[in-house]
């Protein structure tokens, strides 16, 4: 079965087969790692060799710090402006689909928020007055992405989702203030959101930020303010332990082109079919999202997907159509799987 899923996602194979194989008996600790108390000497180094293996495929620098957090990335959308945007009152957000524009509408109670739009320079604006300049990297409904980093210009730094497409691209910390990303895209089960953050911008928060809010608790507290979600942390390391096994980041953002350029390439042979509204330059790499000229084409070729072992195609429900979600876990023969299936398809109908 080929699961195509946008989230909760596909986890690489061998990271649940070890999941499974280890469930009962954690390290010869006698217990599962679902009952064992978070301050444990063996919980914290779960946490820490995570932390490091996020720093090496990263390349974060040391003055950014990890943070393990939970609440998802609604959460952050509201966290993001109660910890940044006193400093000036004002910030910048790049609306260009679902998750930025939820970002940039939860900001508007906390601040004054200008916008601007996808392009090849989005916050040229953007001047000292802006505590951060936002975006999302990777707008999972629409399947578009950002080709480069934006650059920050005069603010102070970028704020960025990398929600689905965290650990498929390198960073550049250069431009960046914060990093966050909820797990269960690219990383792990639903419950976690890593953020990583320049250390002085902790300690900026306005005043009624709830404990549990704010980034200085994570960053200062080990990422235990109160009690974490092991399990999941647990189930992120084992990723990244897949990640540096399998070449790191770059590898990946190879891998994510290779995988996304057979349905694209599928897409541009039969436009009438598949209709692909995403300029060329704007492409993902994670979400292919596509319509086909109805609904009763679309159920036909949801039907044809699934007697061929491709899964959970269907588009979000707020734009149906067919979205094919391949975060790093998804081997390439899935993608020429179902490039194939669509070929075949568009030579029937
Ligand atoms: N940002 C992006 C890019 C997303 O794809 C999503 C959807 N998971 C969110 C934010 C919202 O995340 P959550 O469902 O955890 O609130």
């Amino acid at each position: 079965m080929w699961n195509f899923s946008a989230g909760p996602a596909q986890l690489p194979k061998t990271v649940l087969e070890q999941v499974h194989a280890r469930l009962f008996n954690f390290q010869g600790c006698g217990c599962s790692i679902l009952e064992m108390g978070h301050r444990t000497d063996e919980i914290r180094a779960v946490f820490a060799t995570l932390e490091e293996n996020l720093r090496t495929l990263l390349q974060i620098p040391r003055h950014f710090d990890l943070m393990f957090m939970q609440g998802g990335g609604r959460m952050q959308f509201a966290m993001v402006p109660m910890n940044f945007l006193q400093e000036t009152g004002c910030a910048i957000y790049c609306v260009d689909g679902t998750w930025s524009k939820g970002a940039q509408e939860r900001a508007l109670r906390y601040g004054q928020i200008q916008t601007c739009s996808m392009g090849a320079d989005p916050f040229a604006r953007a001047t000292a007055e802006h505590a951060y300049a936002y975006y999302c990297d990777n707008e999972t409904i629409h399947g578009k992405r950002f080709a480069c980093t934006p650059r920050k210009h005069g603010a102070r730094g970028l704020v960025t989702d990398m929600s689905s497409n965290f650990l498929s691209r390198p960073i550049d910390w250069e431009e960046m203030g914060l990093v966050w990303a909820a797990a269960q895209k690219n990383f792990a089960p639903a419950g976690l959101t890593v953020g990583i953050v320049r250390r002085d911008w902790l300690n900026m928060a306005y005043s009624y930020t709830p404990t549990m809010m704010n980034y200085a608790s994570y960053a200062y507290g080990h990422s235990m303010p109160n009690t974490p979600p092991v399990f999941q942390v647990y189930v992120a390391k084992l990723v990244t332990d897949w990640l540096l096994a399998e070449g790191g980041v770059e590898r990946m953002d190879r891998r994510a082109k290779a995988r996304s350029q057979l349905l694209y390439d599928v897409l541009d042979q039969y436009p009438d079919l598949y209709v692909h509204e995403v300029p060329r330059a704007f492409r993902s790499r994670m979400n292919v999202v596509f319509h086909l000229p109805n609904e009763e084409l679309t159920q036909e070729f949801l039907s044809v997907a699934r007697q061929n072992d491709l899964y959970y195609l269907e588009g979000h429900r707020s734009v149906g159509g067919i979205r094919a979600s391949m975060y790093n876990a998804m081997p390439i023969e899935g993608a020429r799987r179902l490039a194939f299936v669509m070929k075949e398809f568009a030579k029937k109908v």
